[in-house]
């Protein structure tokens, strides 16, 4: 029976492989939680009678429009913007705009998969879907994204909503860009409708604890894996890459919770300094005049900077990987293990590539998959919806404290699942099933729709 399943799904899979073509992220994403069902369609073949996963893969809307807008020059150019609005079986469409040149609809599309498990996961009710744009803002002024911002926002605003979709932001949007974008669909609109947006400034509607939401949530899923083995963070060598707002919050509260970060990275190279990174000098750096790590190292004379390097060959007990997808190799997990590394918590969307996951699943460490991981950001994005709705907001250990007991949360029902389906320790498959099961059981409720 099982491996009668496993044939279907492998059928499933190569259908939706040649309906989706070129789309590498998306049918990768896709793979890798479909693998994981075997074991599920033979307890529910409800399941396979109404087609789910077919529907689950099959986006329920994908919009893609045209942004032109006017640099400092008066030179018009045009980017492309895309919301791929994925499932609301759940609650309204819920995920990030992602900026970046690599930006095309298989990223936003395999972002859009994953966001529907991970919100799946938080237990609240959020559906899934993604956008973004090939926009690069580095190097923009800010005269420049925020004529972007208003452009994109001026064709996106139509689709959104309180109650239709809800967009946050996700690589290359942050504060600054989500301003842009508020203002301009209050404009447009007429409306001060808050719970539109998530990751607002916390003077006008945004929830405090969201600008640290990913990272800390990442740290606080580390620390249950480590507690279910009897392990703690205390006096552990951490790495982390990346250097943007999940991987500085992720620093931040392996500092607090007693751990040692001794490298980060950006996408020309590492930075390195044994005795722990100097974080408000490299929050300055990054958050205040959004510059390159190296320059970290100018102004820390014992950091050291590798120009090109590769963060995963720092040995350490703990790797977060908090920059993008497919950062982190089989090779790269190799030399990870081989150098002693007992955990890995993704804060980024599938930084790992099928071989790594592989390899650390194989040497059976502590492995968080970012659907599990990273999504305290997500979490905290909805109870910012929940103070936006009641016109309120909470004090910062409240909503930390609610965070946490999300990510606790989290960690015990994917904990959980692996143990009940046969897999104990694998929070890949855990998170899969128990994912794809609250959707699953939601959508075969609202019928053929
Ligand atoms: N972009 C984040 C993610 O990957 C957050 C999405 C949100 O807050 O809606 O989960």
């Amino acid at each position: 029976m099982a491996v009668a399943m496993t044939e279907k799904l492998e059928t499933v899979y190569q259908q939706i492989k040649a309906r989706n073509p070129g789309e590498d992220e998306f049918h990768q994403a896709v793979r890798e939680v479909l693998e994981s069902l075997g074991p599920v369609l033979v307890k529910h073949p409800e399941f396979v009678e109404q087609k789910i996963i077919e529907r689950v893969s099959e986006p329920e809307r994908q919009i893609i429009f045209r942004v032109p807008w006017q640099d400092d020059k008066g030179e018009i150019h045009i980017n492309r913007g895309f919301r791929v609005q994925f499932n609301s079986a759940l609650g309204v469409y819920k995920g990030g705009l992602r900026f970046h040149p690599s930006v095309y609809l298989g990223i936003i599309k395999f972002l859009g998969f994953e966001q529907v498990f991970k919100n799946a996961l938080t237990g609240m009710p959020i559906g899934g879907g993604k956008g973004g744009s090939d926009f690069d803002p580095k190097g923009k002024s800010d005269g420049e994204v925020m004529r972007f911002c208003q452009s994109f926002m001026t064709e996106l605003y139509r689709h959104l909503g309180e109650y239709t979709d809800v967009p946050a932001g996700d690589i290359g949007v942050g504060g600054r860009e989500l301003g842009y974008m508020f203002g301009q669909y209050k404009r447009i609109t007429n409306r001060y409708e808050s719970t539109v947006l998530t990751g607002k400034g916390v003077a006008w509607g945004g929830s405090l604890v969201r600008t640290e939401a990913t990272g800390y949530g990442a740290v606080f899923f580390v620390r249950e894996m480590l507690a279910a083995r009897k392990d703690a963070l205390e006096g552990k060598t951490c790495i982390v890459s990346g250097s943007g707002n999940v991987a500085l919050y992720t620093i931040e509260k392996l500092q607090q919770l007693g751990a040692k970060v001794i490298a980060c990275s950006d996408s020309n190279g590492v930075i390195v300094h044994e005795k722990g990174i100097d974080l408000p000098l490299l929050k300055q750096i990054k958050e205040v005049e959004r510059r390159r790590i190296s320059e970290y190292a100018a102004r820390h004379e014992d950091a050291k900077y590798l120009p090109g390097g590769d963060v995963w060959d720092i040995p350490c007990q703990i790797a977060m990987p908090s920059a993008t997808q497919n950062e982190l190799t089989g090779k790269d997990a190799r030399t990870l293990v081989k150098n002693g590394c007992i955990a890995v918590g993704e804060g980024a969307n599938m930084p790992t590539t099928p071989e790594g996951v592989k390899v650390f699943l194989e040497a059976k460490i502590a492995y968080g998959p970012g659907k599990a991981a990273n999504a305290g950001g997500v979490a905290t994005s909805a109870l910012e919806m929940q103070q936006n709705s009641s016109r309120d907001s909470w004090s910062f250990e409240h909503t930390e404290r609610r965070l946490d007991s999300i990510m606790t949360n989290i960690h015990a029902s994917t904990w959980e699942t692996a143990e009940e389906y046969g897999a104990p320790g694998n929070y890949v498959l855990g998170a899969n099933i128990a994912g794809f099961v609250r959707v699953a059981k939601a959508m075969l409720a609202l019928g053929c729709i």
